[in-house]
């Protein structure tokens, strides 16, 4: 029985007051990591602080990005080993805003995603099609390549500890969620290709999330589904009431 895990990405949203605020307001109440994973996912300046805010509770923090080399002359740029040091245990990888508007390409996925693992960082790594390419019936196969891509040369047990996130891009924030049968139809697939590609352990294992515009109202119907092993959720993610609903839902 995988865990799920449900993940708020807050994006590039919230001043210092209010990410403060909003791990007060669930830290305290979200269901015991034993039963889901409940991760925060926010903005740099304030990983710190909301580490220290949420330790020794069952809220996780994680960061929405990271350059894949320890430290270096890369202006502007957050080391894995700065995460690390700060006490942040998870990372959101590929993310279809850094694909599309930060040059993010499968291949500084894959780099990343070794990072974290060298550094004991748990990946979220994103993946997903346009409507056009859904249009065109290259969901299956764009995302096989995708996940093919990412998890390269990764050992079998840090397959198994990955997170993979489907997204498909024309439900991101649109208010168009997939129905559950599409967000499953994909992530069976995508636990079919790293049967394939590493084993049927590292399948079995590996925790699939659907992503795109998920919320309280849909996230049972989704959860529900075969494949589906947890919610990576952004605009329901901002306020504490809607983000402890989800992690409710992951928590039956
Ligand atoms: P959304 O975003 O829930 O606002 O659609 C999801 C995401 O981009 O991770």
């Amino acid at each position: 029985m995988r865990k799920k895990v449900i993940a708020g990405n807050w994006k590039m949203n919230k001043v210092r007051a209010e990410a403060e605020q909003f791990i007060n307001d669930t830290k305290t109440n979200v269901p015991a990591s034993d039963q889901v994973e409940s991760v925060v996912c926010a903005p740099f300046p304030y990983l710190a602080s909301l580490v220290e805010k949420a330790a020794g509770t069952d809220v996780e923090i994680a960061a929405q990005n990271m350059h894949f080399e320890d430290n270096g002359a890369f202006t502007g740029e957050v080391s894995p080993v700065m995460l690390k040091d700060i006490g942040v245990t998870y990372v959101v990888l590929g993310h279809s805003e850094r694909r599309e508007y930060f040059a993010e390409t499968d291949e500084t996925v894959n780099k990343k995603t070794h990072a974290a693992f060298n550094h004991g960082i748990t990946p979220i790594v994103c993946v997903g099609e346009t409507l056009e390419q859904r249009e065109a019936n290259e969901t299956m196969t764009l995302v096989e390549s995708q996940v093919k891509k990412a998890l390269e040369g990764l050992t079998e047990d840090q397959v198994k500890q990955t997170i993979i996130a489907y997204e498909p891009i024309w439900a991101i924030g649109t208010g168009k969620t997939a129905t559950s049968e599409q967000a499953n139809e994909v992530c069976t697939h995508i636990r079919g290709v790293v049967e394939k590609a590493v084993s049927a352990d590292a399948a079995q294992a590996v925790r699939i999330q659907y992503g795109g515009s998920v919320k309280p109202a849909n996230v049972d119907e989704l959860l529900s589904q075969s494949d589906i092993d947890g919610a990576l959720v952004g605009g329901a993610s901002l306020e504490a009431d809607s983000f402890l609903k989800l992690v409710e839902a992951g928590a039956k």
